[in-house]
């Protein structure tokens, strides 16, 4: 993606508020697009009809705003491209990159039952004598070979293939899952660079292959470690404040919250000089560290 302008995008699940590993994702991506001259993008993954809300929706905006963080045009809602999702699924089976699969729930735990710890192989991937019933699309994934991810922060992640299960791209009720939806909408909104948590690691295999079956460029992924509290261990409420408004409603100017959680995991060298327009010039990916960052609330004291 060298060559195309940069573009990146926020991508929250609509479950609940804006907590500070949220921001900080999107902080990352903001500071990488306008220190670039790029464009920074939301969508909305409210594809999970259950537990997404408006009225999350409508606090991660208002976090987002409150830390000084503006998006480039209208924030997408990824259920209203559901369509397209499943256009693109309809694209794979046609090529031949995808299947249907007959096999029902049963039939695949029975298989499972048969084979433990190996990855699902349906009976249906080279089939040519097809039912009339109900059927998945699955991707006809490479079953040698490795699956190889340069990450910009990980370096060199590789999985062999043997590891991995021809996945499900469209259900047999005709809803995407959310690995196509996250790829196909990706690809459209001409998204560069994917910086996310490290959480989403070993979904990013199952992306590349979608990608990669479709000929379309991959982004450049930086999973950057995930936030920890003073002790160590993953943050949760425990620790203290976790969500952004928590911070807002205890007095926290925003500035002093963006140049802190900029700071979270990430490193320029010369921390005295930090302020947010050397920021946009500097924020670069080779200054994300591996380690997860620690939380400290005394460097948030002023
Ligand atoms: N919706 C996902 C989340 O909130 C993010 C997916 C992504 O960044 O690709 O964790």
């Amino acid at each position: 993606p060298a060559d195309r302008p940069v573009v990146t995008r926020f991508a929250p699940s609509p479950t609940g508020y804006l907590h500070i590993g949220g921001a900080r994702t999107a902080l990352f991506n903001w500071l990488y697009a306008r220190g670039r001259g790029g464009k920074f993008l939301l969508r909305i993954e409210d594809t999970d009809r259950a537990r997404s809300t408006p009225q999350a929706t409508e606090a991660i905006l208002k976090g987002l705003t409150w830390l000084g963080l503006d998006w480039d045009g209208d924030p997408i809602s990824q259920f209203e491209r559901k369509d397209r999702h499943a256009e693109v699924a309809r694209q794979m089976l046609a090529s031949g990159a995808a299947y249907r699969c007959f096999s029902t729930p049963e039939e695949i735990a029975a298989w499972r039952e048969a084979n433990p710890r190996q990855p699902f192989q349906s009976p249906w991937r080279d089939a040519t004598d097809l039912p009339d019933a109900p059927y998945a699309i699955r991707l006809r994934a490479p079953r040698q070979g490795e699956t190889v991810i340069d990450d910009a922060v990980q370096g060199q992640v590789r999985v062999g293939n043997d590891q991995l299960d021809d996945m499900i791209i469209l259900r047999s009720d005709g809803t995407p899952t959310y690995m196509l939806a996250v790829v196909v909408d990706d690809h459209d909104m001409d998204v560069t660079h994917v910086i996310r948590g490290d959480d989403h690691l070993t979904n990013t295999f199952r992306q590349v292959q979608i990608f990669d079956a479709m000929g379309w460029p991959r982004p450049v992924f930086a999973h950057i470690p995930l936030i920890h509290g003073e002790d160590g261990k993953k943050l949760s409420k425990r620790h203290g404040a976790v969500g952004l408004h928590e911070f807002a409603a205890l007095g926290y100017p925003p500035e002093a919250m963006r140049n802190y959680l900029a700071r979270l995991g990430w490193s320029h060298g010369d921390d005295e000089l930090f302020v947010d327009e050397q920021a946009r010039g500097w924020f670069d990916l080779s200054g994300i560290g591996r380690a997860p960052a620690r939380l400290d609330f005394k460097k948030l004291e002023h």
